[in-house]
Parts: C-alpha cells; sequence; structure tokens
C-alpha cells in the first residue's frame, strides 16, 4: 500500500514512511492511496478472533511481513484485561462497545499500545531514536506514554497544564517512572502547552537535532487501528441480532475515532449510518446540519476529551466528501486556515453520517437512567454518544454506541449523576500509594528546550 497527502503535495510514501511522518509536509494528512475493498472477505472475517481479525485489516495497509506483525499485535493486545479485546454488551435495546479495557482505560490505548511497539520495531531496525514531544489536557498523555514506556530507542516529553488536568488523569501520567518518560507539568494553561509543542516544532533545527516526533491523533496509524473493532463489533451485533447492517453511534471530538468508522463503511462493512455525537463543542454537528465548517471558542465541559473546536481529522473526511480531489481539498483548507470558516459547494448533507449535540445536563442524565435502569455505568463522554444515539434510534436497525472510556476515571461526573455511586477500578485505586516523577517548569519555550537538551537520550 502506497499513501498520498490530502493536498496532493507528497511523493508517495510506504507504509513506515507514512507513520513515522505525521503530517505530510505539504500541510495535508496521510491517507491510503486507495481503500481496499474487503467486501469478499466478510463471511470469512466474521468469525475471527480480535487478533486475528487485526491481523487482516492491518495486512491490507501495511508493508510488514506477516510474522513481524502478528507479533506487534499480540504484544500490543495481550495487556487487555478482557480477553475479547473489545467486547460488546447488551444493554437494554442497544449494545455497548467498550473501547476501555487497556492499561489508561479509554479507546486511544487500542492504537497507541500497537503504534508504540511499531515505533520501536520500525527504529530498531533502522538504527534510527526519536524523542517524541506532546502537550496533553488528559486522555492522550497517559495512553501515549503507556504506549512508548521502557521502550529502547525512544524517549516521550509529555506536557501537561500544572493543577488543570483532574488528579486522576495527572497520576496516571506521573506514577510512570521509567527512564525514557519525562511529564512535565507547565505553569500555564493547555493552550500554552500547545504553543510551546509547536514553536519547538517549527524550530526546524532544533526538531532535526533531537529527532522530534509526535503522536498526535493525524497519525495513520491510530485510524487503522481504530478501524478494527468496527468490524470486530459489527460482526458479533450481526450474529446476535439478526440482521445485515449496524449503526454506530460515536462521541466525537478529533474526527479520528468517527473516522476509523467511515473508512470502515468504505471498505465494504455493511455500516447503515454513523451518528456523530458531539458535547457543547459542536463546530462538527452544525457542520453535518448546514454544510458549513465554522471555527468557534472552547467550552470546558464534563466531556474534556471533546472539547475541541478544530477536529485535526475532519481534513481526511473533506478528502473523500469531494471526491478524493486533492487540489479542492488544498484551496478548501487554504480558504479554512485564512478566514475560520469552511462551506462545501452542495451545502450540507449526508446521509452516512447524521450529527448531533448533547449537553452537560443531557449527559448526566443518560448516566442516571442507564446506571437506574439497566444497572450499567457509562462515563461522560460514551453518555454523549448514547443521548445522541438514542434520539435517532430506528427499530430496524441495531444501534452499537461506543463507550470511549471507563466511567471510573471520570468518577466525579458519575457519582453526580448517579447521587452518590462512585464507579473504581484497581488499577486507579493503586496510583495513590505509588510514587510519581514529574519536572515543574515555567511555561516558556527556553525553559523546555533546555530541558530537553538535558534529558534526550541517545547522543544527540
Ligand atoms: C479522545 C477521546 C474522545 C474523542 O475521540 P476523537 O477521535 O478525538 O473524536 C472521546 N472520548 C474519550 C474518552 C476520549 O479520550
Amino acid at each position: 500500500m502506497r499513501y498520498v497527502s490530502t493536498r496532493g503535495g507528497m511523493k508517495e510514501a510506504s507504509f513506515s514512511e507514512a507513520v513515522m511522518t505525521g503530517l505530510a509536509p505539504d500541510g495535508g494528512l496521510i491517507v491510503p492511496g486507495r481503500v481496499p475493498d474487503v467486501s469478499g472477505k466478510l463471511e470469512t472475517w466474521s468469525s475471527l478472533s480480535y487478533r486475528d481479525l487485526a491481523l487482516e485489516i492491518l495486512k491490507e495497509f501495511t508493508d510488514l511481513r506477516e510474522p513481524a506483525l502478528k507479533a506487534l499485535i499480540d504484544k500490543s493486545y495481550s495487556v487487555f484485561a478482557a480477553p475479547e479485546v473489545t467486547p460488546v454488551r447488551k444493554v437494554g435495546c442497544m449494545h455497548v462497545l467498550e473501547l476501555f479495557h487497556g492499561p489508561t482505560l479509554s479507546f486511544k490505548d487500542i492504537a497507541l499500545q500497537f503504534l508504540g511497539n511499531l515505533f520501536e520495531l520500525v527504529l530498531t531496525s533502522s538504527g534510527g531514536r526519536i524523542n517524541i514531544l506532546g502537550a496533553t489536557s488528559g486522555d492522550t498523555g497517559s495512553a501515549a506514554i503507556y504506549g512508548v514506556r521502557g521502550k529502547r530507542n525512544l524517549s516521550i516529553f509529555m506536557m501537561h497544564p500544572k493543577g488543570r488536568i483532574s488528579e486522576t488523569q495527572e497520576r496516571q501520567m506521573t506514577t510512570v517512572l521509567d527512564d525514557n518518560v519525562m511529564n512535565i507539568a507547565l505553569e500555564g494553561t493547555f493552550d500554552d502547552c500547545q504553543k510551546v509543542a509547536k514553536t519547538l516544532f517549527r524550530d526546524l533545527g532544533f526538531k532535526r537535532r533531537f529527532a522530534l516526533s509526535a503522536v498526535n491523533s493525524i497519525n495513520w496509524v491510530r485510524i487503522v487501528c481504530q478501524v478494527v473493532y468496527y468490524f470486530y463489533a459489527a460482526f458479533r451485533v450481526m450474529e446476535r441480532s439478526g440482521r445485515e447492517r449496524v449503526r454506530f453511534s460515536v462521541p466525537t471530538g478529533n474526527f479520528g475515532d468517527i473516522f476509523a468508522g467511515f473508512m470502515a463503511g468504505r471498505m465494504g462493512l455493511p455500516i447503515e449510518r454513523l451518528v456523530l455525537a458531539t458535547n457543547e463543542n459542536d463546530i462538527l454537528a452544525r457542520f453535518f446540519n448546514t454544510g458549513r465548517y465554522e471555527r468557534g471558542s472552547v467550552k470546558s465541559t464534563i466531556s474534556p476529551a471533546m472539547d475541541i473546536q478544530v477536529a485535526s481529522n475532519f481534513e481526511r473526511y473533506l478528502y473523500y466528501r469531494e471526491g478524493e480531489d486533492a487540489g479542492r481539498v488544498r484551496d478548501m483548507m487554504t480558504e479554512f486556515e485564512q478566514s475560520g470558516v469552511l462551506e462545501t459547494a452542495d451545502g450540507a448533507v449526508e446521509n452516512f453520517i447524521t450529527a448531533g449535540t448533547a449537553g452537560t445536563g443531557e449527559a448526566l442524565d443518560v448516566i442516571r437512567d442507564i446506571y437506574r435502569s439497566e444497572n450499567y455505568v457509562v462515563d461522560p463522554h460514551t453518555a454523549v454518544g448514547i443521548a445522541v444515539g438514542r434520539t435517532q434510534a430506528s427499530a430496524d436497525i441495531p444501534l452499537i454506541c461506543l463507550a470511549t472510556a471507563h466511567p471510573a476515571k471520570f468518577a466525579e461526573s458519575v457519582s453526580k449523576a448517579t447521587n452518590g455511586y462512585t464507579p473504581r477500578h484497581p488499577s486507579l485505586d493503586r496510583l495513590a500509594d505509588l510514587p510519581g516523577r514529574c519536572a515543574v517548569l515555567p511555561a516558556s519555550v527556553s525553559a523546555v528546550r533546555e530541558f530537553i537538551k538535558g534529558n534526550a537520550g541517545g547522543d544527540a
């Protein structure tokens, strides 16, 4: 498989190049040169285990040899607490796809466990070494750290705004004591963290000298790994319900998770529709209802991983929507970068993705309802997906709601919604007694630059 840029300005790249590149050099996102049609394989695939299915799907997209790929998959998914990796539960009249059985209890582990192992493999064979730099307001940081801890040839520098993320999320990161993990609490806001990261990535001399790399949600591997659970869940629910098509509801922030569902549909999985659910940060819901994509300001909610205005994976969707016309995507994105507005020629709207918004009150109601009626507990992100999914339910088509985080990660909101039930998880309980390590730095580029110079591994 060869890879191209959504803006058409990149020489065709191999899978490994696509993985190590992140953003394409022309500012676009990396997509496969052609989407594989797997509709003839669905019947055989439908009885595979999660890992065997992952092997078949990743084979379509990678140039790795099968034994190496299989070893990566086994290593990445044996650390999940559920033998099925992503079990699908029947809860009332819907199906809940539990994506939170990885080491940090959010769906981001599914891709970042694999990506960490893949980085190590690629770097070992090329003899290279990289330093990952990132800024996090929550789930991504811990999933990335657990993905690369203890790995050879790479270090990670993860910044978070000091005192401004939940204590659980902070402890999940700072209790990882491996030599190659550097947590930085920046005396500033999440925006300050992002600015520092952006400035250092733009300093090309520094970037090259320390081989700075990112693990953010635009990395193509993250999408492919997420495609797998759409197939896995659809197969389970089709066999359970006897139906031939399914619908998914996806709590959405950066459009990475739902884009994986979009890809699964293009590959031939019989998805009748994807329901895109946002919280009050509704830029995407507005786009799918009006055809106008317009930047606003970010509001803080109880589902912080979805508190996003400009969705970094949206451009990939746009590329397919515009018939893989890279020139057109380039023009639209340039226009958007200048004006903060993007409009599609044909106005709204398509039928494959339908969107809605659920606010904080509705999310809390859903958590309470499901707890009372089904004795099942969901986190606030999952609740947004269920709230919107329910309003678009159909009697004939099974609804699969993606559960993106374990409720214990957001225990406070759950407790508020249920009037006192506090969900727990042993891997969070044990954090309280562990020692931590974290550098506290002022929110300045030079402080972080000096810290990286002093702590980067290898002989840069
Ligand atoms: C990251 C995250 C999301 C949003 O996923 P995107 O791929 O950014 O759309 C939703 N829920 C949880 C718990 C997350 O961590």
